[in-house]
């Protein structure tokens, strides 16, 4: 089935700035057959599309939500992190059975199409239904179980969410013809002990799968885990052999010149969440400073219930006006720029465009095999 949009403008972004005035765009059942400015020949159209006055782009990425969170949107406003999700989310979230996580997810995926997007990476549980709805659909997903503690605190062997990641894992890496990728998805360091972090890390490793998770969100986040382990998040991450190419880093609301350093060396890629973090009180990310370094930055709408929509239109407008605003610099991410984190950028971070000088892996740094190594001492093995 050919598929034939004419007379359009066509955002490539393939080049810099390159824009197809009065263009074509075939699609030839699942894939993009061509795209230029003459009229192809050889294609038996079924449907013709006059896409005059409209412009077309590549699908856009979210790349940080909890997709069944539309089910508690609106539920909980003008809170700060820890009291919304410790007192609000997480009791109403524990009300949740399966089915309503599928139907969570289905209504969050057609959200989600209806703004233009096409692939998200998620992080929530009972994933199993998140990845039936992202089957049926067509959506490309990269998917993880929110990894914590559990009632098993120092037995990472025995937690159900970290064995529900791994039979997600086994049951849909790579299927749906390819359009749903596992990763492992510890929650973040105060939701998860430095034990049960370097479990992850070696099961990642062993699986040669990504990461997904919170990194400094808020101030609070920053200073109980100096407070704890005597460094940042950022920096306890990579002890444990968490960071690389393959790790997709939240918010990074709070992060320091040698945690961006550090990002930007292991290849960690950032998803900015711009609306959560203002309707959170989390802050301002340093944005400017993460794109001078080269950190690859994606976007994401976070969960339904911190923003309380799942549009990255909306993430574009606020990445680039709150950067003008707070830098006192109106050519700090701009259009291009904006763009390419809702979409080149986002398939950076999942792998589909392969970064300069970047093997799309996980860690092979000496320093990962010594943490490893470290992390099989330390579980006895
Ligand atoms: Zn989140």
């Amino acid at each position: 089935m050919d598929i034939l949009i004419k007379n359009t403008t066509i955002v490539t972004m393939s080049n810099e700035n390159e824009i197809i005035q009065d263009g074509f765009v075939v699609i030839s059942g699942d894939r993009i057959a061509y795209v230029g400015e003459a009229e192809p020949e050889g294609f038996s159209y079924d449907r013709i599309i006059d896409g005059r006055n409209k412009a077309v782009l590549p699908g856009l990425m979210n790349m940080h939500t909890h997709s069944p969170m539309v089910l508690v949107r609106g539920y909980a406003d003008d809170m700060c992190l820890q009291d919304w999700l410790f007192n609000k989310i997480f009791p109403v979230e524990a009300q949740l059975a399966p089915e309503d996580v599928y139907w969570g997810s289905t209504y969050a995926i057609m959200e989600m199409l209806r703004s233009g997007i096409t692939s998200f990476a998620d992080m929530y549980f009972y994933v199993n239904e998140v990845a039936r709805a992202v089957n049926l659909s067509g959506m490309r997903a990269c998917l993880c179980t929110g990894i914590q503690n559990g009632d098993k605190i120092g037995r990472p062997e025995k937690n159900s969410y970290l064995a529900e990641n791994r039979r997600l894992y086994d049951e849909w890496n790579g299927r749906a013809d390819g359009r749903i990728s596992v990763y492992m998805g510890p929650h973040s360091v105060y939701m998860c002990e430095p034990e049960l972090l370097y479990y992850i890390s070696d099961l990642a490793h062993q699986l040669g799968t990504g990461i997904h998770i919170h990194v400094s969100e808020t101030i609070k986040e920053n200073l109980d885990c100096i407070k704890r382990y005597g460094k940042s998040p950022v920096a306890l991450l990579d002890e444990i052999g968490l960071l690389g190419p393959k790790t997709i880093a939240a918010h990074c609301v709070h992060v320091s010149e040698e945690d961006m350093n550090i990002l930007k060396d292991r290849g960690v890629s950032v998803a900015y969440n711009p609306t959560s973090n203002l309707k959170l009180g989390s802050g301002l990310a340093p944005i400017k400073r993460l794109l001078q370094k080269g950190i690859n930055l994606a976007l994401g709408t976070d969960g339904a219930s911190s923003n309380n929509n799942l549009n990255i239109f909306e993430e574009m407008h606020l990445a680039a006006l709150i950067s003008k605003g707070a830098e006192l610099d109106s050519t700090c991410v701009d259009a291009f720029e904006a763009v390419s984190m809702a979409t080149t950028n986002g398939a950076k971070a999942l792998g589909k465009i392969i970064m300069e000088n970047r093997e799309f892996n996980t860690i092979d740094s000496e320093q990962a095999i010594y943490n490893i190594k470290r992390i099989a001492a330390r579980l006895g093995r």
